[in-house]
């Protein structure tokens, strides 16, 4: 129970366990005795505090809710395979149901999980030009299975201490979809992810259209839900049509149907998209097939959505020449270069220009050249940016 935080007593006791460690460690030590007990896997999803000072929504949170995975293997490339298969499936999620580009890549020593032998994540650039780190994966070598005695019987009879790894996706995941996509309108979400993917407007003055709008909307409902497509029909009254759209925009629907008498009288619809406001985002289908239609359309939003974060981040970063030029580029977003991996060369890049080592990506360009900040020989090329 801890009643006091910051040297301040807190308005509300927070009651807490400790860190997932050592609770899966104990318990792995109990459950794994031999080479047939491997590989093991767990995932949970549960609360965790963290003592923030300056807290943010989402982004850092004194408590947020996130999933963690645990896994113990009998080798160190078993370990480091399911590391990788993780940081793979955060890439995936961010870019194929997000539209979130992300760069995967390895943390610098100073940024690694303590007692991980090796941190990887995945970065994503905000609409302000900064960096979050969206999700990690930790290879944590044999370091907990050392310290809570996880051991298994391998086939020759010996006993040997266990691989680990462990990795997690939090809520923080929610504000980069709100960073990345959103707008001064409000929410933007990607179809994939959308729990409303398309409203229905009904658009009407006298009851004689009611009716008559209100039976076309729930046809064209029935047929999308048939296509498995999450729709609703806002059906509210004493809310003008204009009033409903907002409402959805700020909600961020991705994709509105409009339809009045005139439209029923066509069997046509307006479709209007989320992220095009006005005239340029709207066109006319046919009740007729409507479910195709839409179904295009959000694909098409989908997409859109992941070029134009993808454009953004690539217009906002840069290969800076010299040190100027660096501090220039992480006042913008990303700055791209050579390092050569000594974590004191690190430290001092962070005083000088507050920029932080987000990672050193997955994807290299190869050859050698010079460290941006020392002039030491580099392998690696590293991005630096200012993060949340
Ligand atoms: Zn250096």
């Amino acid at each position: 129970m801890v009643t006091h935080g910051g040297g301040e007593k807190l308005e509300e006791p927070l009651v807490i366990r400790p860190t997932s460690e050592t609770i899966i460690g104990w318990a792995y030590s109990k459950w794994i005795q031999s080479y047939r007990d491997l590989p093991l896997l767990i995932n949970q999803w549960n609360s965790v505090v963290r003592w923030e000072l300056r807290t943010k929504l989402f982004l850092r949170t004194l408590e947020f809710f996130w999933q963690e995975g645990h896994t113990a293997h009998a080798t160190y490339d078993e370990a480091e395979f399911e590391t990788r298969q993780m940081l793979d499936i955060y890439t995936d999620f961010a870019v194929n149901e997000a539209a979130i580009p992300v760069i995967p890549g390895r943390k610098s020593q100073s940024e690694r999980f303590a007692g991980a032998d090796a941190t990887y994540s995945i970065e994503a650039m905000m609409g302000d030009g900064k960096a979050l780190q969206s999700g990690t994966s930790h290879n944590l070598g044999q370091n907990f299975a050392k310290a809570f005695e996880i051991k298994y019987l391998d086939q020759g009879g010996a006993l040997q201490h266990c691989w680990t790894t462990s990795w997690g996706l939090s809520t923080r995941f929610i504000g980069a979809i709100i960073m990345v996509h959103g707008d001064d309108q409000g929410l933007i979400l990607p179809p994939r992810l959308a729990p409303h993917q398309v409203v229905i407007v009904p658009i009407f003055k006298t009851d004689e259209e009611k009716a008559l709008v209100f039976e076309a909307s729930k046809k064209i409902r029935e047929q999308l839900v048939k296509a498995n497509i999450r729709v609703k029909v806002d059906e509210r009254e004493g809310q003008s049509p204009g009033f409903k759209f907002n409402d959805w925009e700020m909600r961020g629907v991705p994709l509105r149907i409009e339809i009045g008498p005139k439209d029923v009288a066509k069997g046509s619809v307006v479709l209007a998209r989320r992220d095009k406001p006005g005239k340029e985002g709207k066109s006319f289908v046919s009740q007729e097939g409507i479910a195709e239609s839409v179904e295009k359309e959000l694909a098409t939003i989908q997409k859109a959505l992941f070029d134009r974060a993808l454009a953004f981040r690539d217009q906002h970063t840069h290969e800076p020449k010299n040190l100027q030029e660096f501090g220039v580029a992480v006042e913008q977003g990303f700055a791209k270069s050579r390092w050569c991996g000594d974590a004191k060369c690190e430290e001092q890049i962070k005083e000088s220009t507050k920029a932080t080592l987000r990672c050193i990506p997955m994807e290299q360009p190869g050859g050698s050249g010079a460290c941006i900040f020392c002039g030491k020989p580099s392998n690696d090329v590293a991005i630096f940016g200012k993060a949340y």
